[in-house]
């Protein structure tokens, strides 16, 4: 990892945090489907000296002074973007995903509209409606669901409740639906009642990029998206649009909902935008989706039911109700065992969003520690035992040995081994 001689130095307690959590990430298997590892070299853009230049305003038209190297930084992470997804244009100054939504509500609605958008306990986002999000409390929220059979969007149904609520706007995107969405229906039931279609695809982003998933862009007027999850970047959002929004979204991210933009960041946005128009990119993109399926698969053999049979991303939901065990209980238990997983309602759970009947796993994280099909076998196999043996502490034991002996074989950063 990069030397913290310095940090070491000057802040013993900050630097301990962060060297607890270099060995933490090096030692256990994530499976967070919304994290991933950047590459050293977005690390090193997002640990630079940017980070003290204010820069309110866009490329050659700032605020202030001195911005002529932030404007670089910031015009090819724009290009390289717009390139990467066939944008007609981009805003990437959105500190978060949450706050490129809120750039799209701000430019495309009034207070109290009516959106339609995926219901959180199906797999949506806080910020698509959530009662205690901003987006719930602004506007009047119309959720569509999963078929309860099937467990994947019934397009018929939510053309119907687009018909009966005339949405401004309806949304399409998910935190935990691990099946593509299909752009093109959500643009005829857009179209069928005027209304605006925005797509949220923070979390395949890197799929798009690298077109194992059909993209967004050619049907949406609004596009956002994270750029820290299967996209490899730093943290944080950005906003692709059709040109006639580009100046309304532009004013609703600076000086509608935001400051000075971040710079180092938007550069190691530039940096992940530039690794992923390589074909190594598209490798791993593709690697991630078989590595999903392969896992999901092994665990199904095993008497894991998957929500929805499968999947076609690189993320899955498993419904625990058949092996006797909560998503919180078999989450905790993971984590002993070391390998990290987030517990996840499923499709009509019965029980409450702090226990759940179900944990959520994605395979961008391990995938890019270069983890393939193989692995995937053998981390089904320790699922197993973890969640079987979940209240025997000998079982977790010899299962965080084998975690961490499979750890140690794919290091995270493998050019500060040699
Ligand atoms: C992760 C996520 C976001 C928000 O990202 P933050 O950067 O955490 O605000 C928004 N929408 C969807 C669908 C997400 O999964």
């Amino acid at each position: 990892m990069k030397s913290l001689e310095h940090l070491k130095k000057v802040d013993p307690e900050i630097y301990q945090a962060i060297a607890d959590e270099i060995r933490r990430q090096e030692d256990n298997l994530e499976f967070i489907a919304s994290e991933n590892f950047t590459s050293l070299a977005v690390l090193e853009a997002q640990g630079s000296v940017l980070t003290n230049k204010y820069a309110e305003g866009y490329p050659s038209a700032r605020w202030y002074g001195g911005c002529a190297n932030v404007d670089a930084a910031e015009s090819l992470a724009i290009e390289r973007a717009k390139k990467l997804f066939g944008a007609e244009h981009v805003n990437v100054q959105a500190h978060s995903g949450t706050q490129a939504n809120m750039a799209v509500y701000f430019a495309a609605l009034n207070l109290g509209d009516t959106i339609l958008a995926l219901d959180l306990a199906c797999g949506g986002h806080l910020s698509h409606g959530h009662a205690h999000n901003f987006s719930g409390m602004f506007y009047n929220v119309v959720a569509y669901g999963v078929d309860k059979k099937t467990e994947m969007l019934d397009y018929d149904h939510i053309a119907v409740l687009a018909k009966q609520n005339k949405p401004k706007l309806i949304l399409a995107g998910a935190s935990a639906y691990p099946r593509k969405l299909d752009f093109k229906k959500f643009r005829k039931i857009a179209d069928s009642v005027g209304a605006y279609l925005f797509v949220d695809m923070a979390h395949i982003a890197g799929l798009v990029a690298a077109g194992v998933h059909p993209s967004p862009v050619p049907y949406a007027e609004f596009v956002t998206s994270t750029t820290h999850k299967t996209l490899r970047g730093p943290r944080g959002g950005f906003v692709i649009c059709k040109k006639e929004f580009a100046k309304k979204i532009d004013s609703r991210i600076f000086p509608g909902i935001q400051g000075g933009p971040l710079m180092h960041v938007i550069a190691a946005k530039a940096v992940a935008f530039h690794e992923a128009l390589t074909p190594a990119f598209r490798t791993y993109q593709r690697q991630i989706v078989k590595n999903s399926k392969e896992l999901a698969n092994a665990l199904s053999t095993k008497g894991f039911r998957i929500v929805s049979g499968g999947t076609d991303t690189h993320l899955f939901l498993v419904d625990l109700n058949e092996k006797g065990i909560t998503g919180k209980d078999a989450s905790s238990a993971l984590e002993e065992a070391g390998i990290t997983v987030n517990k996840n309602l499923i499709p009509f759970d019965q029980k409450s969003p702090a226990v759940t009947s179900g944990i959520r796993l994605g395979t961008a994280a391990v995938t890019t520690r270069k983890m393939k099909e193989r692995e995937m076998h053998k981390i089904s196999e320790l699922i197993n035992q973890a969640v079987e043996g979940s209240d025997k502490p000998e079982i977790l034991k010899a299962v965080r040995i084998e975690v961490l002996e499979l750890a140690r074989r794919f290091p995270l950063y493998p050019e500060l081994k040699q």
